[in-house]
């Protein structure tokens, strides 16, 4: 049997909007969108790739079906008294059907006011597709972030805006080879940077941030990134795993260490200067 697709989420994030590719039908794309506009009111939780970081966006409904519609509204969530009674009336929730395509959406952050542009259109076996058009695309990095990782964090979020998910996961490993390479690990590939790396964390000889970051999540980057690009023994179906879920984690973690690698340690040492001559 078919999964139902359900959205009951309390807190809905944008990133899932990538899952619209798994609905089969019209009447599940009605629930998609009445949910987002008739529950969370316009406003949504999303990865900014400018914050790099997930953050409040304001959600707009740009373009779809224009037929006149009582129930109908041309963007944003419905207002006012005009709220259809019935919730759970399909015939309402039709009222906000989305029956021509493109659809196109744009999110605003409200932090930065960078915005996103989501495409949603059919292929031609009618399947949903969707496309990210971001006016950024640092993907997640932070402002000291050196030039060399930010090239390629910056290439696996323009694969993440398409879909690409093994090309984007090959991309945060070579983003991590190169912090590797940065740092003073430059002998052999990422598998014997990390193994340096590691025995440096164990005698204390790693740089100051190394002692912060958990291990297991750099041999994942590596071992994913491994598997993104091999053939895996003939096992296609290995690339499954590799997600907008995964893809989204992977974000998160660079964020992370970016943050102690590069922001935190420059933060103290402004603030020590401030103390310097008191
Ligand atoms: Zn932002």
């Amino acid at each position: 049997m078919k999964t139902q697709f359900t959205f009951s989420d309390p807190n809905y994030k944008i990133h899932k909007l990538e899952e619209i590719e798994k609905i089969n039908s019209r009447e599940e794309l009605y629930d998609f969108f009445w949910e987002i506009f008739r529950s969370y009111k316009d406003q949504i939780i999303a990865f900014c790739p400018h914050c790099g970081d997930e953050r409040r966006m304001e959600i707009e409904l740009k373009h779809f079906d224009d037929d006149r519609n009582p129930y109908r509204y041309s963007m944003g969530a419905p207002h006012g008294t005009i709220y259809p009674n019935n919730l759970n009336s399909t015939k309402e929730k039709k009222s906000i059907a989305v029956s021509k395509f493109p659809i196109i959406l744009k999110c605003t952050c409200l932090q930065c006011n960078s915005q996103v542009i989501t495409l949603i259109y059919l292929d031609a076996n009618q399947k949903l597709k969707y496309a990210f058009l971001y006016d950024t695309y640092t993907g997640a990095i932070t402002p000291n972030t050196p030039d060399e990782i930010k090239y390629y964090l910056t290439e696996a979020f323009k694969c993440r805006a398409i879909g690409a998910y093994s090309a984007a996961v090959s991309m945060y490993r070579s983003a991590l080879e190169w912090l590797m390479h940065l740092n003073g690990y430059k002998a052999g590939m990422l598998g014997k940077k990390l193994n340096n790396f590691f025995k440096d964390i164990d005698n204390k000889n790693a740089p100051e941030w190394a002692y912060s970051i958990p291990k297991n999540i750099l041999e994942v980057i590596k071992k994913l990134g491994n598997e993104s690009i091999h053939t895996n023994n003939g096992n296609l179906s290995i690339q499954d795993k590799m997600d907008i879920d995964l893809i989204h984690k992977i974000d998160l973690a660079f964020k992370y260490i970016l943050e102690i690698a590069y922001e935190q340690p420059q933060r103290l040492l402004a603030l020590s200067k401030q103390f310097d001559n008191v």
